[in-house]
């Protein structure tokens, strides 16, 4: 099988776009496009003529369909953080009668650290739920449940409709982090009757490193959403430089300062591969590549973590192993790039618009001859890397 529409090294079995999406064609050449004709000769003028202003809009009228929502209501522009931020301050200000905000204890360290100051700052309390049932955490006093889709060291999904529509009944919003899934898991937030969703765009969705977070919020709360950093791209009319506050109307009001325009660019055309693919068909090809890859592992004798369901699996496969760094280390020195999490886990990532069942098969040789000679207990892998 081939790999239209990317540019990955020869021989490299990439299986980290799950971390770091690879580069989409066209990316390179539209940014240095951008660089050169649109800042370097248009200038300021390119704010209109170029038409940076709607670049944002353009770019989450792409991602809308992998979402299950509709483009006016997503806002690109900072970091997933400073957007689970943002969301999780309006989700307690929409209620306004409950003290707690509930975060799962397993989920990317981030959203714990950003929920836990969003706590300290509005004076609530952060409250850790079961990951194996966080509805128990969710009483009256939950204001919100800020869960993470498909968690990032296991693969496990969670159920997001039937979580949303439980927690709901209990007068508490979800925030659901997407980070692991638009892109290779379908995720429909309206059908769900979701509240508010976040997601990175670096991962599954390739936008390069540091490309802007996407952050969604169900039209019924737009109009009562009040986010806190209240800047003058949020304002109604930004270019009157009026002196009081005054959002714009919808998810708007979510934006803070200056879009970042080199990387919303490289983010627009990224996105283009996924034109004309169904996320049902990214789906199944995902399935059909995390299967084989289990099924590889099982030959293999190795732990797998992530669950066999494929109603709770997301779109990687994650080995439980006490060398699990070493493990990685000695892959990457093969060309098979994954990647470790503290403490015991190898994780493999399966992006369908580019992996194929070559890659698996590959990646699953070479892990055989790894473990054959030994090659992930050498003691240079004792040290870790910064960046694991
Ligand atoms: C990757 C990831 C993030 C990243 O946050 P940034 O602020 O964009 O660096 C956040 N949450 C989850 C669940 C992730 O997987």
């Amino acid at each position: 099988m081939s790999r239209p529409g990317f540019a990955l090294p020869d021989g490299l079995v990439y299986l980290d776009g799950n971390s770091l999406g690879a580069l989409p064609h066209g990316v390179a050449e539209r940014v240095a496009d951008v660089v050169r004709h649109e800042w370097g000769h248009g200038l300021i003028r390119s704010w209109n003529d170029a038409g940076w202003l709607h670049l944002v809009r353009r770019v989450a009228d792409r991602i809308a369909p992998l979402l299950g929502v509709e483009g006016r209501d997503l806002h690109l522009g900072d970091s997933t953080s400073v957007s689970l931020f943002k969301l999780l301050v309006a989700a307690a200000r929409l209620r306004p009668e409950r003290r707690v905000l509930v975060v799962e204890p397993t989920t990317f360290p981030t959203d714990g650290y950003v929920a836990a100051g969003v706590a300290d700052l509005l004076g609530l309390e952060l409250r850790w739920c079961d990951p194996a049932d966080p509805l128990a955490a969710v009483d009256d006093d939950v204001a919100v449940l800020c869960l993470t889709h498909v968690d990032f060291r296991t693969g496990a999904m969670f159920d997001l409709p039937g979580i949303t529509a439980a927690a709901r009944e209990r007068g508490a919003l979800v925030l659901w982090d997407l980070c692991h899934s638009a892109g290779a898991v379908p995720v429909d937030l309206e059908a769900a009757g979701a509240d508010l969703a976040v997601g990175c765009t670096y991962k599954y969705l390739n936008g390069g490193p540091g490309s802007p977070a996407y952050l969604w919020v169900a039209p019924r709360h737009q109009e009562a959403a009040r986010q806190p950093v209240t800047g003058w791209f949020g304002h109604a009319t930004p270019f009157a430089m009026a002196r009081d506050y005054v959002p714009r109307p919808g998810v708007g009001s979510f934006a803070s300062g200056t879009p970042p325009v080199l990387a919303l660019s490289a983010l627009e055309v990224a996105l283009e591969a996924f034109e004309g693919v169904e996320v049902a068909e990214l789906r199944r090809r995902s399935l059909g590549l995390t299967d084989r890859f289990v099924a590889g592992l099982d030959r293999l004798g190795l732990e797998v973590a992530t669950p066999r369901d494929h109603a709770r699996r997301g779109s990687q496969v994650s080995v439980r192993h006490e060398r699990a760094y070493g493990l990685v280390q000695a892959l990457i020195a093969r060309d098979v790039v994954g990647d470790f999490r503290d403490p015991d886990i190898a994780r493999f990532g399966f992006a369908p618009l580019y992996n194929t069942a070559d890659d698996v098969d590959v990646a699953l040789e070479r892990l055989a001859l790894v473990l054959e000679h030994g090659e992930h207990l050498d003691p240079a892998y004792d040290e870790r890397n910064a960046v694991t």
